[in-house]
């Protein structure tokens, strides 16, 4: 095998960023594992810190993609997303006493060999991860793709890896890579897809917020914001592609708007007119959208809103203060009805199951929701490794340091710490619904 990465017998070694963006002269083949799990959807979800990679590693080397879940699609769904192929598979043992089916979503081994065979056998294969509660998929492609390239080494990386790089060690890759820091591209390879239907784009990395249940900080413990020139350059670069949907990835897309967000978005209506349709599905601080800024959002073509109101319960809004959580959300939503959006695209995060959380609170703010003409949407807690609310949570219930299968948000409010039973979770979900 060429290059200066080898299979390895043993436990997997660390590698730096450094190290990996200095191989030159290989082939290199850039894997998205397919998601095993209860449900997935398509939220214009693209392995973007691997697209950066291979980019950045294409001038000196020959870089492939294998995306087990974007190659699944089989059909199309609003605003560029698509319907990825699924299969029923038997549950891991954690997960038998739960009555929902379990899936597979993504290529099938089949598809993947005559995918691979199709092509040279690369020097280094780079496998990327999401949630911490798909590492069965993960462990999956590994085998897979030792059974069709037993000599080519495997570098696992991703958000998992660096969440939980011990446990990731046991999956069979050679090197574990946890760095994380800027894109080393100016923009990922999209053109990996041929023609894709949306783009994606972060224009910042991280939040100077620290709320108890996100990963933000854990993942990016610096904020840091990218020039607009960059951002540009990058939604161009795949608008040319053929991108007219694109994701913004941000946590914090809306902070320092008046130098940053406004800009930008001028620059996208004098370049693309209304062309573009714009999604954030990682929800907009509330705070920020004033009369102003809700025109600029609507004119500019943000289709896809969400709203961070994850409680109106001081105990989990992240400034502590209900009242002043509420009047900036009530205020919101009213300058982006009279922008032009509908009850419907106000969709708000109100999230539950929260270590101590009181669930008349989650009632409560349903009907707030409701009651200021927003779209109550429930998001379940999931405890993410390294937040101090996954340290609460682990201090109930110590396996979930050991099996991140059970960080699953689709089940661990339910039937793990059971802090909301499955009917209890129907009936907010029918008050949130309005039945
Ligand atoms: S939940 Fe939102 S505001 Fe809080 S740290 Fe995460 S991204 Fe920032």
């Amino acid at each position: 095998m060429n290059g200066p990465l080898k299979k390895r017998r043993g436990a997997p070694e660390k590698i730096d960023a450094r190290t990996l963006l200095s191989l030159r002269g290989l082939k290199i083949l850039g894997v998205n594992p397919p998601v095993r799990d209860f449900a997935f959807m398509d939220l214009w979800s693209k392995p973007l810190g691997l697209l950066y990679i291979l980019q950045a590693l294409r001038a000196d080397n020959e870089v492939s993609l294998l995306d087990c879940v974007a190659f699944a699609a089989e059909g199309e769904k609003s605003y560029g997303r698509a319907k990825i192929k699924k299969r029923e598979i038997d549950k891991p043992e954690v997960y038998r006493g739960i009555p929902r089916r379990f899936n597979h979503f993504g290529l099938t081994k089949s598809e993947i060999m005559s995918y691979c065979t199709a092509r040279d056998e690369p020097d280094v294969i780079l496998v990327t991860s999401a949630m911490t509660y798909w590492y069965t998929g993960v462990k999956w492609i590994i085998e897979t793709l030792g059974e069709i390239f037993p000599d080519a080494p495997v570098v696992l990386g991703g958000i998992y890896a660096s969440l939980m790089p011990e446990h990731a060690a046991l999956l069979g890759a050679d090197y574990i890579s946890c760095d994380r820091g800027e894109p080393p591209a100016p923009y990922p390879a999209m053109d990996l897809y041929g023609a894709p239907r949306y783009g994606v784009a972060m224009t910042s990395f991280g939040c100077p917020f620290s709320c108890k249940y996100c990963a933000s900080n854990v993942l990016w413990p610096r904020y840091f914001r990218r020039p607009i020139g960059g951002v540009l350059r990058e939604i161009d670069y795949q608008a040319k592609l053929g991108a007219r949907d694109f994701a913004f990835y941000d946590d914090a897309l809306l902070l320092g708007r008046d130098e940053f967000f406004y800009p930008l978005c001028r620059e996208l209506r004098a370049r693309y007119g209304g062309e573009l349709r714009l999604h954030a599905p990682n929800g907009l601080h509330v705070r920020q959208i004033d009369a102003e800024c809700a025109n600029i959002l609507f004119e500019t073509g943000f289709k896809t809103i969400r709203l961070s109101l994850e409680s109106i319960d001081p105990k989990v809004a992240h400034d502590g203060s209900s009242k002043v959580a509420r009047d900036e959300y009530a205020a919101a939503v009213k300058n982006l009805l009279a922008a032009g959006y509908g009850a419907k695209e106000c969709e708000t995060y109100i999230l539950l199951g929260l270590p101590g959380q009181d669930v008349e609170s989650v009632k409560e703010t349903i009907r707030f929701v409701r009651g200021c003409g927003g779209a109550p949407k429930l998001a379940e807690f999931s405890p993410i490794p390294g937040t101090p609310y996954f340290e609460e949570a682990a201090r109930a219930l110590p396996e979930l340091r050991t099996e991140p299968l059970l960080q699953n948000n689709s089940v661990y409010c339910s039937y793990f710490s059971k802090s909301v039973t499955p009917e209890l979770l129907q009936q907010l979900k029918d008050i949130a619904r309005g039945r």
